[in-house]
């Protein structure tokens, strides 16, 4: 049987764009209103190259949204305590909106701790314990940034996810676990899949909806999904063969199969950002509006 399907490919930088250019308007008004506008501070402790090149993309979405942003940086050998001390003198700061600390950390660094020690009210990731806490309580909180993009992504691609059968690859507390929450959230029947499931394929082949994030290139394979699911691509990886930027999808040969599919660059990282912007300005807002 033949079947013939014109793929969805969403791009996460035409929609983060359009979203940002709604955010700039929203924002200009705010001085006028508030007499400022939101101020985001991103730390950055040593220089991976890729935590460098985050840290300028948020710096130029901020630019463009028209939010301030200081990034601080600090070597990678800074002791714990004084990052702590840095972040506990930007929780009292009254001109700070959102805080946020790149990840990973160098070793001697306790990620969990920088976390904890991060105002609720400025934890623009929502990776703080007590808005994990409230997600999963179905409280008003910052929703994480990456699944928050997704859920974004899915409705702006007119998918219908009430019902649904989804399938997450990946259970992190920063993409899997809060992805899978949302999709409950929104009434899908989900699966969360990791590295000790039997008969990975068995379940991806279930999925309507399919959300992988592993952190391998090219690990989900063509015979893993099936016609006309909808496949978003978390992943970010560097290709062994051409060293290029990749998913964790095989897009080539699966996108032919998908109804909709995201592309990795260009699908879930922009709108990441993009709703780094969008609780930056709901931090604000909630701080004004008090
Ligand atoms: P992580 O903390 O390393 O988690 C990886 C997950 O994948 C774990 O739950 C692991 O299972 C599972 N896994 C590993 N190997 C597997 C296998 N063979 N079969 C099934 N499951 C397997 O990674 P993460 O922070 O969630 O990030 C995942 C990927 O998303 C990375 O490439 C990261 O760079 C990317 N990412 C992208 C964005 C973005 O904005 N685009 C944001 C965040 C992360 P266990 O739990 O059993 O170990």
């Amino acid at each position: 049987m033949v079947i013939l399907r014109d793929t969805m490919i969403i791009s996460g930088k035409e929609l983060s764009a359009k979203l940002k250019a709604g955010m700039a308007e929203q924002v200009a008004a705010f001085p006028e209103k508030y007499g400022r506008v939101p101020h985001l501070v991103v730390i950055l402790v040593g220089d991976d190259p890729a935590s460098v090149s985050y840290v300028t993309g948020k710096a130029k979405a901020s630019e463009t949204v028209g939010i301030r942003n200081t990034t601080i940086r600090k070597s990678a050998d800074i002791a714990e305590s004084e990052l702590l001390d840095l972040i506990r003198q930007l929780n009292d700061d009254d001109t700070v909106d959102g805080i946020l600390v790149q990840l990973p950390l160098p070793e001697h660094i306790s990620e969990a701790r920088v976390i904890e020690t991060i105002s609720k009210a400025k934890d623009v990731d929502g990776f703080h314990p007590l808005n994990v806490a409230a997600l999963w309580q179905k409280h008003p909180c910052v929703l994480p940034c990456t699944p928050k993009g997704i859920i974004k992504m899915l409705k702006a691609a007119g998918v219908e996810i009430k019902g649904k059968r989804a399938v997450v690859i990946g259970r992190s507390n920063i993409v899997g676990l809060p992805v899978a929450k949302l999709l409950l959230d929104e009434n899908a029947t989900v699966t969360i899949a990791h590295s000790k499931t039997v008969d990975l394929p068995a379940v991806t082949r279930q999925a309507e909806i399919l959300v992988v994030a592993i952190g391998r290139p090219k690990f989900v394979t063509a015979d893993m999904v099936s016609e006309g699911a909808v496949v978003i691509d978390v992943g970010v990886n560097r290709d062994p063969v051409t060293g290029k930027l990749c998913g964790d999808v095989d897009f080539a040969a699966i996108e032919p199969k998908a109804s909709v599919i995201t592309p990795v660059p260009g699908g879930v990282g922009p709108m990441t950002i993009c709703c780094l912007m969008e609780n930056a300005i709901e931090c604000f807002l909630k701080k004004m509006e008090r």
